[in-house]
């Protein structure tokens, strides 16, 4: 019942007025503004008590308008992960599952590889079988990390590209990816990861650093043109019935060479991936689905992570055309993993924005273009499971088999709804190519990284609390990378925030902050329990020392008493504040969706001995008197309001402006964060000019007669790569004949899983990663204890080489526009979780599990 109603309210809720003309025409209605605002305060109220309702904080209904949409929005995303989350555990624990009764592992240490999860158990229960599985993550699924040939490198280093050889190629791979000789010179006295040994021998001889952080195809992608065919009205080609369409499964290097050579004769294809992010740092692509028009392809890729690298050559290839829906993430995926890049594609999500289209979901795509009612019951099972059931395995054929068809579809009407011009059309084109554009970007942990998730949190945390959730994000970020885990498995962000709050004086109490706890919180309480220590030895800062007191005293305030106006709180947590319960004080609410100016409607009288009148704020602009003038009470009164500091201060006019300089520095203050962020963005803002002053220059110089030039050496380049690597067919077929090292990253891992495997290579193009192999599977980087200010954010500015952050502003740059509207529309599955939250660590935005 409960689905049904938030189905039909999505519903409806899409058939609301589009935001832009549309709804500003309607709002020159009185009648619809009238009602807009109304039910805007009805949903805003309901919101704000399910919220409260959760113990999230619901701020919703602040009156403060300079925190804007955005802010108010992140309230609402952490809230649903907040309420998901609970879900998951009720969810658990009605199955039976009790977490906290498992045994306590040593870490690193791997259950014994028999998958006995309810996923092998179907069919041995009568009635409906699919109800036999669980959709949230399975018990006891063997680590296929453990049998990667490559182990992951979850290092605190940016991630450099995995490719080493490049078909398609106008300009040749940088040396730096093709060149062995350079990695052999990589100085080996650096204990530290191969990416971080390489970086930082590429700093000393001021070589290839460009290289390693680009596209590798961008020079490809800028200069891709779409066919003329392409552009014309195409005749839709009906997909084939499901049931008379052949199926292979993919898994091994043979089948993979045979489906490359397949879609290398193709004109088009469709691609789809699944993915796994909850017992894995950086996230595992798992399975890849391919359509043409006559057959569906499923990799499995956990099988061939290896060697998915050979699709290259029909992924790159400018006359094929690769049709994805929602590329955002699988084109990073597709890098991460295996090292693919993506050009000439055409991404239906975009078309479907183009088209304007109520929704953007694959399923809408499929109920208007195919009339077929897809089930996304498995999106978020875990697709590390093998055997697969079959139930998954059709799951995910369905997400790539009408593709195509979709495809013909949407290309006939973006040229109908524009009168035959090809101009929207083409628009969906260049969008798509910026999809493909996109770099990966690997998670980097700052000395300030836990600032922006305290921040998302909006959780005001005094001195003790802060340093605590300070210790233990790192903990947590160094845990989850040494054990290969998300942060979210490792020590869910609610949790943090519950023992950063309460600050436990025994270890039992961080263990009771946590239901259930997490494995890895209970093998380390004795480490968790000295950080909360750690945390509690902090001195106070004065005005957190009176906030504790008058917590304890919490008088009933005189409305003409300026200094406690209702902002005053602000160090300490909602419920700290009885005068503020949502049934106590009447608000008006619905400052969501207004742009009028809004004052409380309320009796003052009524309330006068609860809260001072709403103009009054503790941000409030003192009328600069003299000095001299004020008496000592004032003048202590006035170094109170001092201590609050006005975070839009900033903003303001600068008049007499009185900025407290301390506050700047304190960490925990608002103008702290506000100038840090402006800061950030000021220094954004300076490297788009200069990337954008630099790509014009470089394109000036660009000459015709340097253009043929390239492309015969990129040719050769190519070949002759070709020729040292020897040709997929020939692996296949030497791979039947025995095991042969794959030329990458030889690697112990692989070694404890032995399969014979595959590719050979010549003895001069042998890999000459010559680390010795260690005992552990792999020794992060102890970021802790470095000191190299490159990886420091903070000295993003000064760094014009390099800086791990600057692609991920390029994220954040678009962030609201992007990845707020996608979010919005409830239907847009594959956009929900958009990367561009790369700040919060983009797993994170999705409901755990
Ligand atoms: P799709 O493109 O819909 O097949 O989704 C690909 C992968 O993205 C899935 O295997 C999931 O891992 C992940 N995913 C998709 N939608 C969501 C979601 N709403 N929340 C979390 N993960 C998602
Ligand atoms: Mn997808
Ligand atoms: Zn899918």
């Amino acid at each position: 019942y409960g689905l049904g109603a938030v189905l039909s309210a999505t519903k409806a809720s899409a058939g609301l007025p589009q935001t832009g003309d549309e709804y500003d025409f309607y709002r020159s209605f009185p009648g619809f503004q009238e009602f807009c605002e109304s039910q805007g305060d009805k949903l805003l109220h309901c919101m704000s008590q399910i919220m409260q309702h959760h113990g999230c904080r619901s701020h919703i209904r602040d009156r403060n308008k300079l925190t804007g949409v955005e802010e108010r929005f992140d309230l609402v995303v952490d809230s649903n992960d907040v309420i998901l989350e609970r879900a998951g555990i009720l969810l658990d624990e009605a199955d039976g599952v009790n977490r906290s009764q498992k045994p306590i592992m040593p870490a690193g240490f791997q259950p014994p590889k028999i998958v006995v999860s309810s996923w092998n158990r179907k069919g041995s229960s009568s009635g409906s079988r699919s109800e036999t599985f669980r959709l949230l993550h399975a018990k006891n699924v063997a680590r296929p990390q453990l049998k990667f040939k490559e182990k992951v490198d979850n290092s605190n280093t940016p991630f450099v590209p995995k490719i080493f050889i490049k078909p398609n190629a106008l300009k040749p791979l940088p040396s730096y990816f093709s060149n062995k000789q350079i990695r052999k010179e990589r100085p080996e006295d650096l204990d530290v990861p191969a990416a971080l040994a390489d970086f930082i021998h590429q700093q000393r001889t001021q070589e290839h650093v460009e290289d390693m952080f680009a596209h590798p195809y961008q020079y490809e992608l800028d200069h891709l043109t779409i066919a003329e065919s392409l552009l014309s009205k195409p005749e839709p080609q009906m997909y084939k019935p499901m049931a008379e369409t052949k199926l292979s499964f993919i898994d091994s290097l043979e089948d993979l060479v045979a489906l490359n050579e397949k879609l290398c004769r193709l004109s088009e294809f469709a691609v789809d991936l699944e993915h796994h992010s909850y017992r894995s740092f950086l996230g595992l692509t798992c399975l890849m689905q391919i359509s043409t028009r006559e057959e569906d392809f499923i990799i499995d890729t956990l099988e061939l992570r290896s060697e998915m690298y050979i699709l290259n050559e029909a992924f790159t290839d400018p006359t094929i055309v690769k049709v994805f829906h929602g590329a955002d993430s699988d084109i990073e995926w597709l890098q991460r993993d295996f090292g693919l890049y993506v050009v000439n594609l055409f991404d239906t999500h975009q078309a479907s924005r183009a088209l304007n289209l109520a929704r953007h979901s694959l399923d809408h795509l499929l109920r208007q273009f195919c009339d077929v009612n897809s089930d996304k019951r498995y999106q978020l099972a875990d697709w590390r499971i093998r055997p697969l059931p079959d139930e998954m395995i059709e799951y995910a054929r369905a997400d790539t088999h009408y593709l195509l068809y979709i495809y013909d579809s949407m290309r006939a009407q973006l040229l109908e709804s524009n009168h035959g011009q090809p101009g929207l059309l083409q628009s969906v084109w260049n969008k798509s190519k910026d999809v493909s554009l996109k770099k990966y970007v690997k998670p980097i942990y700052t000395e300030e990284s836990y600032l922006d998730l305290q921040r998302k949190q909006k959780r005001s945390f005094n001195t003790q609390q802060l340093t605590t959730f300070r210790l233990l994000y790192a903990w947590r970020d160094k845990l989850a990378r040494q054990e290969d885990e998300s942060t979210g498995y490792v020590l869910p962000t609610h949790m943090m925030i519950k023992i950063s709050e309460e600050l436990p004086k025994e270890p039992q109490g961080i263990i009771a902050c946590c239901n259930p706890v997490p494995p890895l919180v209970r093998q380390q309480v004795n480490e968790l329990h000295l950080l909360v220590q750690q945390g509690r030895e902090m001195p106070l800062l004065k005005a957190e020392i009176a906030a504790q007191k008058k917590k304890g005293l919490t008088p009933i305030k005189k409305a003409e008493d300026t200094l406690f106006g209702p902002h005053d709180t602000s160090r300490g947590s909602e419920s700290d504040n009885p005068q503020l319960a949502a049934d106590e004080v009447p608000v008006k609410q619905g400052i969501l969706f207004s742009d009028k100016d809004h004052r409380m409607d309320v009796d003052e009288q009524k309330i006068s001995g609860l809260l001072a009148p709403a103009r009054i704020t503790l941000f409030q602009e003192l009328e600069t008197p003299d000095e001299m003038s004020l008496s000592v009470a004032q003048m202590k009164a006035r170094r109170i309001i001092e201590s609050f500091e006005n975070p839009f201060r900033m903003y303001l006019p600068s008049t007499g402006a009185h900025v407290n300089k301390n506050s700047k520095f304190d960490p925990s203050s608002k103008i702290f964060e506000i100038s840090k962020r402006w800061k950030l963005q000021s220094t954004e803002q300076q490297q788009k000019e200069l990337e954008v002053k630099k790509k014009s220059k470089e394109e000036a110089k660009q000459q015709a007669k340097k253009l043929t030039e390239e492309r015969t050496k990129a040719k050769q380049s190519y070949q002759e790569s070709v020729q040292n690597i020897t040709t997929v067919r020939q692996q296949a077929a030497e791979s039947k004949d025995g095991g042969k090292k794959r030329p990458r990253g030889a690697n112990e891992v692989g070694e404890v899983t032995p399969k014979p495997t595959k590719r050979q290579m010549k003895s001069t193009d042998k890999p000459q990663k010559t680390e010795p192999p260690s005992e552990e599977s792999f020794k992060p980087f102890d970021y802790a204890q470095s000191d190299l200010k490159v990886f420091d954010g903070s000295k993003a500015k000064d760094n014009t080489q390099f800086d791990p952050n600057r692609q991920g502003q390029d994220f954040r740059k678009k962030k609201f526009p992007q990845g707020k509207k996608n979010s919005l529309s409830a239907g847009n599955k594959s956009m929900s979780y958009l990367s561009g939250k790369l700040d919060r660590g983009f797993r994170h935005n999705w409901p755990k599990r």
